[in-house]
C-alpha cells in the first residue's frame, strides 16, 4: 500500500499579520511537530490529547525561532481527518518560513494545492461539492455569497443531490430485480408511477439548474457599466459606490478617457464596476477612441447605470444613452439632485422601470440606487435560493444527468424494453455520483483540487 505522507504548509496569507498558522497534517504530524516544538511546561506533544493547545516555542536545529502555540488535532477529529498540528507563531513572512523549514527538516513533505481539504475529501470528512465549497467560501466578497458557499459547505445542495439519487437508485434496484429475477415474487414495474419518479427527478435537478445563473451572479459579481455623457457624474458616482477617489473627478468635460474598473461589494452583492468615457460625439480622436470603448463595453455588461444631470435639459447625448440601455437591465440616475431641477425626465420614465433621483456629490450613502440595483438583477430571489450550484463542472453533471433522466423518460413513452431505461437511469445515477465525488477519478479530483491555494 503507498505511504500517505504527512504533509505542512503555510494555511494563512503570506503577508505580515498579527499571527500565522503552519498546519502539518498525516500519521507523523504530531511525531514531527515535537521535533519542532518544546513547550514551556516541558510536556510534549504526544502526550495530549486532540483539541488540546499548549504554549511554547519553535526550534530549528536547536535554534529558537519564535514563540508559538501548538494546537493538536487527533485523527478522525481533524479537518483532513488525519492527526493535524497546527503551529501558531508570530506572523512576519520570515519567522513563517523559517518554522516551516523547520518542519520540513523534521520530516514533513510540502503540501500540493488543495492537497488539506483533497485528504478531507479522501478521508470521507466531506464530498466533492462541499470541498468546493471551501474554495468558494475563502473567495467570498459578498455576504450573499458567502452565505451561499456556507449552505453548500454544510451538505444543502448535497442532500438535494442525494435525495435525487437515492429516488432513482430505488426504481433501478426494482427495474434490476424485476428483470434479473423473474421466479420471485417482485411486484412488476409500473410504467406510470416510474415516469412519475423520473419527471420528479428531473424537475428537482432542473431547479437546481436554474439557480446556477444566480449562483454565478453572487460568486462572481454583476459586470455593471456606468454610462452617461461627460461631466453627468459617473466618475464621482464610482467613487461613493467604491467608497474612495479611483477616477479623476473634474469639471471640465470629457476627461475620464478609459475604462477604470472596480469591484465593489455593496453587502448581498458584488459589483464589477466599469466607469466608461463619458458618450457623447466628439471629434476629438483619443476622446473618441474611449468613446467606442465605452459602447462596446455597454454592450456586453449585465447591468448598465444610466446617469443623467438632473440639473440640465436632455440632450441628444442622452437620448442616445436612453437608447443604449433598451436591451440590457438598467437603472436610470438623476443625478445632481442638490441643484434647481433642469431636467424634463417624461422620455425616462417611459424608457426606465427603475429611476433613482439622487446627488452623487452630496448624499452619504447608496441605499436607494442600491435597492434598485436589486430589482433589475432580481438579486432578492437569490438570497432565498440556499442550495446553488456553483461552477461548471457540478453544472455539466447535472445538466448530464437531466438528459440521461429526459431519455428514460422518452424511452419509456416510446414503450422500449425495461433494460434501455434502467441503463439510462443508470447512468443519470453514475452522473449525480461524479457530482458528489462518490464516484470519480482520479484526474478529477486532481483537477478540482489544483484550483485551491496551498496551505487550504
Ligand atoms: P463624469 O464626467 O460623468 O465622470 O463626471 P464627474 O464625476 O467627473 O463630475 C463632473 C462634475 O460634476 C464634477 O465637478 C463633480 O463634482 C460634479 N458633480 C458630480 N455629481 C454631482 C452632484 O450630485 N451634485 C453636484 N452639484 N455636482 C456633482
Amino acid at each position: 500500500m503507498e505511504r500517505i505522507s504527512t504533509i505542512a504548509a503555510i494555511s494563512s496569507a503570506q503577508a505580515s499579520a498579527g499571527i500565522s498558522v503552519i498546519r502539518i497534517s498525516g500519521s507523523e504530524a504530531i511525531m514531527i511537530a515535537d521535533k519542532v516544538f518544546q513547550s514551556k511546561s516541558g510536556k510534549h506533544l504526544s502526550e495530549m490529547k486532540g483539541y488540546t493547545c499548549m504554549l511554547g516555542a519553535a526550534y530549528d536545529c536547536g535554534d529558537r525561532i519564535d514563540e508559538c502555540i501548538a494546537t493538536v488535532f487527533r485523527e478522525p477529529h481533524s479537518y483532513t481527518g488525519e492527526n493535524v498540528v497546527e503551529l501558531s507563531c508570530h506572523g512576519g513572512v520570515y519567522i513563517t518560513a523559517r518554522v516551516l523549514r523547520a518542519v520540513y527538516n523534521a520530516g514533513a513533505e510540502a503540501a500540493q494545492a488543495g492537497e488539506f481539504t483533497k485528504r478531507a475529501f479522501l478521508n470521507g470528512k466531506l464530498d466533492l461539492i462541499e470541498a468546493e465549497s471551501v474554495m468558494d467560501l475563502i473567495s467570498s466578497r459578498s455576504k450573499a455569497s458567502l452565505r451561499a458557499a456556507l449552505q453548500v459547505k454544510e451538505g444543502a445542495l448535497s442532500r438535494r443531490i442525494n435525495a435525487v439519487k437515492d429516488n432513482l437508485l430505488d426504481r433501478a434496484a426494482h427495474l434490476n430485480a424485476w428483470a434479473d429475477y423473474p421466479e420471485e415474487d417482485i411486484p412488476a414495474v409500473e410504467d406510470n408511477s416510474l415516469r412519475e419518479a423520473l419527471k420528479t427527478a428531473k424537475t428537482e435537478l432542473t431547479d437546481i439548474l436554474h439557480d446556477y445563473d444566480n449562483g454565478r451572479v453572487l460568486k462572481d459579481g454583476i459586470d455593471t457599466v456606468i454610462a452617461g455623457k461627460p461631466n453627468v457624474g459617473k466618475s464621482t458616482l464610482m467613487n461613493l459606490l467604491a467608497g474612495y477617489d479611483k477616477s479623476i473627478v473634474t469639471s471640465i468635460a470629457g476627461t475620464t478617457r478609459d475604462i477604470v474598473e472596480e469591484s465593489v461589494s455593496l453587502g448581498d452583492i458584488v459589483l464589477n464596476l466599469s466607469d466608461t468615457a463619458g458618450i457623447r460625439e466628439t471629434k476629438d480622436e483619443i476622446e473618441s477612441i474611449g468613446v467606442n470603448k465605452a459602447k462596446t463595453r455597454a454592450g456586453s455588461a449585465a447591468l448598465l447605470l444610466c446617469v443623467f444631470d438632473a440639473s440640465s435639459p436632455l440632450s441628444d447625448d442622452d437620448r442616445d444613452i436612453i437608447a443604449m440601455a433598451k436591451d440590457v437591465p438598467a437603472v436610470a440616475i438623476l443625478n445632481k439632485s442638490d441643484l434647481p431641477r433642469g431636467l424634463d425626465d417624461s422620455i425616462i420614465r417611459e424608457s426606465f422601470n427603475e429611476i433613482v433621483s439622487m446627488s452623487a456629490k452630496f448624499d452619504d450613502s447608496a441605499e436607494t440606487l442600491i435597492g434598485a440595483i436589486k430589482r433589475v438583477c432580481a438579486v432578492g430571489d437569490i438570497n432565498s435560493a440556499s442550495t446553488l450550484i456553483y461552477n461548471e463542472r457540478q453544472r455539466t453533471l447535472t445538466q448530464k444527468s437531466v438528459n440521461s433522466i429526459s431519455e428514460a423518460i422518452e424511452t419509456l413513452h416510446i414503450g422500449l424494453t425495461l433494460d434501455a431505461v434502467t441503463v439510462l437511469i443508470e447512468e443519470a445515477i453514475e452522473y449525480l455520483c461524479e457530482l458528489t465525488g462518490e464516484s470519480v477519478t482520479d484526474e478529477v479530483i486532481d483537477k478540482v483540487f489544483h484550483q485551491f491555494c496551498v496551505g487550504k
